[in-house]
């Protein structure tokens, strides 16, 4: 694609200081896990991380490894592994590559970072099956590994209203966590620290929040390339004042863009919805292929994943339960739909993209008829593109091209 040199995609110059306090987040885990002097809990993406750390644990995320796994392109590589031991090629490829990538010795820190060598072994597995029950299995396979205790929370799925039943049930899961936590990490619970955490995560959710709405502008200050980079601190560092610090910083670059007009993707003229899973191995890829049809992706259902607007932290334990049942991909296919035509109308979207991710059921909305339902409400058109978040050999690079070209063409003809 010659044409693709001539566009600009805008730099983030915030990208520094991200990347400096998830090297020190990474170095402070590594150091842990060779002093002993402080326990270290794996914890699912939308678990309770909040909880972990007023407990006094450094929290380790094993999705966001997942992700550098897919991001590296070295996936691939490592689920052969996790199938010869019986983890299926069809379960989630962040399972299988950070299984696999595990068995081999092998994990993208060790480039990103000098000095590390390996994942920090956990004192405790923390999961919650808000998202799928894949989490459950994968962390399963580490409890077992490392002989620790395996700790998680069972949340509703398919989820209308979240009605008080639905949170009162995973609130008292959370608060049963509390005694073993205490003997794992042999410090008494006490909830002013948690109120404190929870004050934190609060604050980086709206924050958060306020980076993504600024896509909202026409045209938008960022991609959700941006976003899925960007979105690291939301995920590994919430409840903690770098979090902060940091989005209060990313956010003030982009209302500076809006002031001074700067589009994310030079010459913007389309606005698409990004509905599914990142294809981390082609963030870099889909993001010049876009901004040479001056498309801006700006706006996703899994950027989104990390806006917690319920936590209180006067009421730390029910407002977590809320909070984490409350998310998208815990819901009905009813909420979900009305979720996405707020967020069409909210970013003036002209059209959304759903991304079949073929290890992932749970992220991919687009296999019982909603993409034709919300079309025939909302009129904005869809494409569905088939592929995966970390497994390669699931796309085809040549017939995602060829379809969002004809669908951007589709839209020019509207
Ligand atoms: S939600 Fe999808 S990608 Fe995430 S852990 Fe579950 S199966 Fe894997």
């Amino acid at each position: 694609m010659a044409e693709e040199k001539k566009i600009q995609r805008k730099m983030i110059k915030a990208t520094g200081e991200m990347n400096r306090i998830m090297a020190d987040y990474f170095y402070e885990l590594n150091e842990a896990a060779k002093t002993g002097e402080k326990k270290i809990a794996w914890c699912t993406s939308v678990g309770p991380a909040e909880l972990l750390r007023a407990m006094g644990f450094l929290v380790y995320f094993p999705e966001n490894h997942g992700a550098m796994l897919g991001a590296t392109r070295m996936s691939t590589d490592f689920i052969p592994e996790a199938n010869a031991i019986g983890y299926s090629p069809d379960i989630c490829s962040y399972l299988t590559s950070d299984v696999g990538a595990y068995i081999k010795g092998i994990t993208p820190l060790s480039k990103a970072y000098k000095g590390i060598e390996s994942v920090p072994k956990p004192d405790v597995l923390v999961f919650n099956t808000n998202q799928c029950r894949d989490v459950q299995d994968w962390f399963a396979w580490y409890a077992n590994e490392f002989r620790v205790p395996l700790l998680g929370i069972h949340t509703h799925r398919g989820v209308g209203d979240v009605g008080e039943s639905h949170v009162q049930s995973i609130a008292k899961q959370m608060q049963a966590m509390v005694p073993s936590l205490e003997e794992i990490s042999g410090n008494k619970f006490d909830l002013d620290e948690l109120k404190r955490v929870v004050k934190l995560s609060r604050q980086c959710s709206d924050l958060w929040k306020e980076v993504l709405d600024t896509a909202a502008n026409v045209p938008a200050p960022l991609t959700f390339y941006d976003g899925t980079i960007h979105m690291g601190p939301a995920v590994v560092l919430r409840g903690t004042q770098q979090a902060v610090d940091y989005y209060k910083l990313l956010l003030a670059e982009m209302q500076e863009r809006i002031a001074n007009n700067d589009a994310a993707v030079e010459g913007e003229r389309f606005r698409i919805y990004w509905e599914g899973m990142p294809v981390w191995g082609r963030l870099s890829t889909h993001s010049k292929m876009f901004a040479a049809l001056k498309t801006n992706v700006l706006a996703s259902t899994y950027c989104n994943s990390w806006i917690f607007t319920d936590f209180d932290p006067e009421d730390p334990f029910t407002s977590m339960a809320k909070a984490y049942t409350e998310l998208f991909i815990v819901r009905s296919d009813k909420a979900k739909e009305k979720y996405i035509k707020d967020m069409l109308a909210f970013f003036k979207v002209d059209g959304i993209i759903y991304h079949d991710a073929k290890t992932c059921p749970n992220n991919s909305n687009c296999r019982y008829g909603m993409p034709q339902r919300l079309e025939k409400e909302t009129g904005v058109p869809s494409l569905i593109i088939n592929g995966d978040l970390n497994d390669l050999r699931l796309l085809s690079d040549e017939q995602t091209k060829t379809n969002v070209e004809a669908f951007i063409e589709q839209l020019e003809e509207r």
